[in-house]
């Protein structure tokens, strides 16, 4: 096809972002026979910093998308749960619960091959892509969106048209910064990610380790047989005129627990630094657009969930954009069932992490909060399922579930006193009873 083909044309959708959730819509959309154009700044395969681990609830979406396969054929590591440790006291391991009679897990790879796999999967498919296309503006028409202007590697102008846009751009998505949508931020001081694979480490199990203590948190998994990924999210005033490299070095390797496992492991490459700041993003005031994955608000990785969000916001925009192209209505008022759907799956969720995002900052209770979890292996279990976004948040943000974790609290002898938890307690594996 020529440049001016490709140019000329109008697709039935423009994708801005070849990201986990830009790749899902994309897929999607072009599997319901629309043509889609995906407009990329960078080229493939590029890499992200990224805790790395995708919610076991992604495996249906991934089959779907065609990439199980794909995936599995990477070697990814298949964690068993979350260990978790609070304020250098020891690890709780806390296993995923079973699901519908089958073991769960989730994903760990470097993103460089995920994000590389669905890129693949799109070209398999022959959906046009733009690499090295920065999307700069939207185009208005009578109000409603319907294209995007650019420059590419050359820094030449381009206009694309399509029935409807998509933004997948990520945490600085275009329409974001075009429309001022962004709100927050929820928690006053900015945070900063520092991640680096580091090789030779020795992680006791396929866990994804958490350990909150100050100055932040890490979250380190393995996402190979001889790499973990080690990520320290710490507050951005922390990181100001500090030498990134030796900074990252000394609070990892401060924790005892971690210098314990890294300790015959060198990290395999420089730091790389991310902005990890939770935004929400206010209503589209706008009809021919819809926004997907971080694009649509960015909550903290500590529950490490963008993904799978990416992913299922992807499915859910792509059900209503069927609906509105096939209806020729892509009205602010038809796009906005998606936002709403959106938000009656995940609100629930997000309650829930911002709840955890509150305590994991406050060393008494949330040192009391893992001694009732160590407790409590069914509390456990369920609410490591709701961070796998298989079980429910409603499970969890509920009167029953609150009542039973006082109930805990009040029961449990280590109260708001510090206690001593086994290290990798052996969890209840019985299924989960139904919340009442
Ligand atoms: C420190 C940290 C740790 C995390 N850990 C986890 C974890 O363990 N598990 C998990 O599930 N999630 C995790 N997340 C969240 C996860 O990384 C994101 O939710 C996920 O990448 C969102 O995917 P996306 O497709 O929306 O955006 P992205 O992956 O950001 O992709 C956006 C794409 O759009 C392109 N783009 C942007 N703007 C333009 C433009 N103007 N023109 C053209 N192209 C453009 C970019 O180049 C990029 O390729 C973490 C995030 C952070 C910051």
């Amino acid at each position: 096809m020529t440049e001016e083909s490709v140019m000329s044309k109008t697709y039935d959708a423009i994708v801005i972002g070849a990201g986990p959730a830009g790749a899902a819509t994309a897929l999607l959309l072009q599997a319901k026979g629309y043509e889609v154009c995906v407009v990329e700044r960078a080229r493939f395969p590029r890499d992200k910093v990224c805790g790395e681990f995708i919610s076991p609830a992604a495996d249906p979406i991934l089959e779907k998308l065609g990439v199980l396969s794909a995936i599995e054929a990477a070697h990814p590591i298949r964690l068993r749960g979350v260990a978790i440790s609070a304020y250098e006291g020891e690890e709780l391991a806390i296993d995923y619960p079973p699901h519908e009679g089958r073991a769960m897990t989730s994903l760990s790879l470097s993103r460089l091959s995920f994000d590389h796999i669905l890129f693949s999967k799109m070209q398999e498919r022959g959906i046009m892509i733009l690499q090295e296309h920065q999307v700069d503006d939207l185009v208005f028409d009578a109000g409603v969106v319907t294209g995007i202007t650019g420059r590419d590697a050359e820094n030449k102008p381009f206009t694309l048209h399509a029935r409807v846009v998509v933004d997948a751009g990520g945490r600085n998505a275009v329409s974001i910064r075009r429309m001022g949508l962004k709100r927050g931020p929820r928690l006053r001081r900015g945070k900063v990610a520092l991640a680096a694979h580091w090789k030779n480490a020795k992680l006791p199990a396929d866990y994804c380790y958490m350990h909150v203590s100050r100055p932040g948190y890490t979250g380190m998994a393995p996402v190979s047989d001889d790499t973990v990924n080690v990520v320290l999210v710490v507050d951005a005033d922390r990181v100001k005129g500090e030498d990134i490299n030796a900074l990252y070095r000394k609070v990892v390797l401060g924790n005892a627990r971690r210098r314990e496992m890294l300790m015959d492991a060198e990290p395999a490459e420089g730091v790389r630094t991310v902005d990890s700041l939770a935004f929400d993003v206010a209503p589209l005031p706008c009809g021919g657009l819809v926004l997907v994955g971080d694009a649509m608000g960015f909550i903290d990785p500590f529950t490490g969930e963008g993904i799978y969000l990416g992913l299922r916001s992807a499915e859910l925009a792509a059900a209503t954009l069927d609906v509105a192209l096939q209806r020729g209505d892509v009205s602010r008022w038809m796009l906005e069932r998606y936002a709403i759907r959106r938000k009656q799956e995940f609100h629930k969720k997000f309650v829930l992490s911002r709840i955890l995002q509150k305590l994991i900052y406050r060393r008494g209770p949330c040192r009391s909060v893992v001694g009732l979890l160590a407790e409590n292996p069914t509390l456990a279990a369920t609410l490591v399922g709701v961070i796998g976004d298989y079980i429910p948040a409603g499970r969890v943000v509920s009167v029953p579930f609150l009542l039973r974790l006082v109930s805990a609290w009040v029961r449990s002898p280590a109260g708001a006193r510090s206690i001593k938890l086994s290290r990798h307690s052996t969890l209840d594996k019985r299924p989960l009873p139904e919340e009442g």
